[in-house]
């Protein structure tokens, strides 16, 4: 695969417009949506999804690879909504998404009933396991001030088998790779 695990995506290090992850696979989620993800990320989080269900957690990917050109999309669209300063908080610049990367993913999470969990607990066992499986929590509020982007706990970022020292040290990706600390 012709992707660093650690490698970072922002408003300083954009993708370039034709970047494309290499061997992308096809799912259809549990909405009978396409999502397109590596292979290693989403045996990852297929893992991730069958050890859920022993805890009445019923994970989704909601979002996985976006091209450049859709993320485009995205951001003039909202901009015509909301405006140019909202939309900077809220929409990654084009380029500038984990999700052209292909290790950035949206998951939701619903209860045995089907129904949407509730927002205060609905990513708690996520957030606690996810790192066993690879994925680190890379948008945390407490992290705003350097990755630019507000909490976004539906947002998960595939890093490998470095996930459990990421977390543990509760900082972000950014901090990490700057200071060698994985
Ligand atoms: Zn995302």
């Amino acid at each position: 695969m012709n992707i660093n695990l650690l490698q970072i995506v922002n408003r300083m290090n954009l993708l370039s417009d034709d970047f494309v992850p290499e061997g992308l696979k096809t799912i259809c989620n549990r909405e009978g949506d396409i999502v397109y993800v590596p292979p290693m990320v989403w045996d990852s989080f297929n893992a991730m999804i069958h050890e859920g269900v022993f805890y009445s957690q019923y994970l989704d990917l909601t979002s996985g690879y976006r091209s450049y050109q859709r993320q485009q999309e995205l951001f003039s669209e909202s901009v015509r909504e909301i405006g140019e300063e909202e939309t900077l908080k809220r929409v990654a610049f084009p380029g500038a998404s984990e999700h052209q990367l292909g290790l950035g993913i949206d998951i939701s999470n619903f209860s045995s009933d089907g129904k949407m969990r509730d927002d205060e607990d609905r990513f708690k066992w996520v957030h606690e396991n996810c790192a066993r499986f690879g994925f680190i929590i890379r948008y945390k509020k407490e992290y705003q001030a350097i990755t630019g982007v507000m909490d976004e706990p539906w947002h998960l970022r595939y890093v490998g088998e470095v996930a459990p020292k990421i977390e543990s040290l509760g900082l972000p990706l950014e901090e990490i790779v700057r200071r060698q600390l994985v």
